[in-house]
């Protein structure tokens, strides 16, 4: 970034001023949030509105570029907190690799500029009411993100919210996007599984019409699906075979001899032969199930590998 920055953003009375809200020329009365040197407002027909410095000062963009990030979301998160709205924002799970959306002032009572944490010093801290940092925001303009704020925010359980800002457009979203869109949260919204820790997958209920493979009349078959995971019977519960049986479906919980369990397995009605709907057996029937229910969420993971262990997890 060379030469100073053209914003949209002044200072006047210790306030950040849109330059659509001031007078043209040197009458603005405003001042640099970066460097204090008296600015003047560009509000010709040719170009797009902006504030240039008075003097060709010493003014860093990059650093101005920060000032501005933060003091634009301070003002919004300030605004949503004394006034009781919400702050939308929607983030990309690294975790999971959905697309999450959220508060950011949801559990937020108070929010501090450069608060000492003790081990790191984030540009913003939201605090809960308990007095707690329930989110540190950082904006990254030119530095690598604070490993100490990413520390922190881990042993802490406050997740980092962190803002990548390259240009004036980056500025102007923080300022008035009706939902932010952070470059990075690292908070994962799905339910996470009580054994492994990871993420649960959406769990579908699907069922397929088939000739029994006994007898050949028809049945129809029930298969679980964990989003693009065939389970087939494994990981059928009770509570899921009652949902099955609703829609049709044949369960029987009978003696598996390999496994040394009973589980559920799906019986011809006609005949009373099993019919498998193992995670091996053909998916292409599950993908053309004449019907899907929502059945909650299940952990792929544990279903597929009940034996393994499971990972260490972060934090315990
Ligand atoms: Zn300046
Ligand atoms: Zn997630
Ligand atoms: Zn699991
Ligand atoms: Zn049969």
């Amino acid at each position: 970034m060379r030469g100073t920055l053209k914003t949209p953003y002044g200072e006047r009375d210790g306030r950040l001023v849109n330059v659509s809200t001031v007078e043209g020329g040197k009458a603005c009365g405003c001042i640099c949030p970066g460097c204090g040197s008296p600015l003047i407002a560009h509000k010709g027909r040719k170009t797009v509105h902006h504030f240039a410095h008075e003097s060709e000062a010493t003014c860093n963009p990059e650093t101005l570029l920060h000032i501005l990030g933060k003091r634009l979301l301070l003002d919004r998160i300030q605004a949503a907190i004394r006034n009781k709205t919400e702050l939308p924002i929607q983030w990309d799970c690294a975790q999971c690799d959905d697309r999450h959306e959220g508060d950011l002032v949801k559990r937020a009572t108070k929010v501090e500029t450069e608060f000492d944490l003790g081990p790191c010093r984030p540009d913003l801290t939201l605090f809960g009411p308990s007095g707690k940092p329930v989110a540190l925001v950082e904006i990254v303009v030119s530095h690598a993100p604070d490993e100490n704020v990413t520390e922190f925010a881990k042993a802490s359980g406050a997740p980092t919210v962190q803002f990548d800002l390259r240009s004036v457009a980056d500025l102007e979203r923080i300022a008035e996007a009706d939902v932010l869109v952070p470059t990075v949260l690292d908070l994962c919204r799905r339910p996470k599984c009580a054994r492994c820790g990871d993420p649960l997958s959406r769990l579908t209920l699907r069922m397929f019409p088939m000739s029994c493979t006994s007898c050949r009349r028809p049945t129809r078959l029930v298969a679980l699906e964990g989003e693009g995971y065939p389970l087939g019977t494994s990981g059928m519960t009770a509570d899921l075979a009652r949902l099955a049986r609703e829609r049709g479906a044949t369960l029987e919980r009978r003696y598996n001899r390999w496994e040394h369990s009973y589980e559920f397995v799906n019986v011809c009605p006609s005949c009373g032969a099993a019919n498998p709907a193992g995670p091996d057996s053909t998916f292409v029937g599950v993908i053309a199930g004449e019907t899907a229910t929502p059945a909650g969420h299940i952990c792929v993971n544990c279903v597929l590998q009940p034996g393994a262990t499971p990972p260490a997890r972060s934090e315990s």
